[in-house]
């Protein structure tokens, strides 16, 4: 685990609204470094510094978030990256300190449950199997299975998903 202790900064801004999501779900309103991004996919930078306020992101053990739920939550042992300064956050790919993707202000964050869920419901209906889910999702989005991870999508994105899986309940139903 990399320490971001040292990586102490000014105050951070005023918290702003999120900047705007442009096509594609890249959100450039944040001061990402440029070298942090180079040559990898949003799924594989590490955050350090939010994309909303400029705060400081650290990696913190989910129960410090979810606290008393985090058994229930399946999340006991896992982590999160969070920002100091404003809550926005994102989880870690299983048993790994790897983030999903970038980090969530609330809104993204109740899209990204809500694609979740709706997501969840169509392998659940035992029309496909989870496995064959993630498979076919990745396909649609044009994505690597492994990146497949509403946990870490865009809005843009968690749209998408909320749409695919919503065709694909009306055409089972026709
Ligand atoms: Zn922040």
């Amino acid at each position: 685990m990399r320490s971001l202790k040292d990586k102490k900064m000014g105050p951070p801004p005023e918290p702003s609204e999120a900047g705007p999501v442009g096509r594609g779900g890249r959100n450039e309103a944040g001061a990402v470094p440029a070298a942090t991004r180079q040559g990898r996919s949003r799924a594989e930078f590490l955050p350090t510094i939010c994309r909303y306020c400029g705060g400081v992101i650290k990696l913190i053990p989910a129960k410090m978030v979810y606290g008393e739920s985090t058994r229930r939550l399946g999340m006991e042992g896992e982590y999160l990256y969070q920002c100091q300064n404003c809550n926005a956050r994102v989880g870690c790919h299983k048993g790994t300190t790897r983030p999903l993707g970038n980090v969530a202000n609330e809104v993204l964050r109740l899209k990204r449950m809500e694609a979740h869920r709706v997501f969840d419901a169509l392998w659940k209906s035992g029309r496909m199997t989870r496995t064959g889910a993630y498979r076919w999702l990745a396909g649609e989005l044009h994505l690597r299975p492994d990146r497949a991870h509403i946990g870490g999508f865009e809005m843009d994105q968690c749209q998408k998903v909320i749409e695919l899986c919503e065709k694909t309940n009306n055409e089972e139903a026709a």
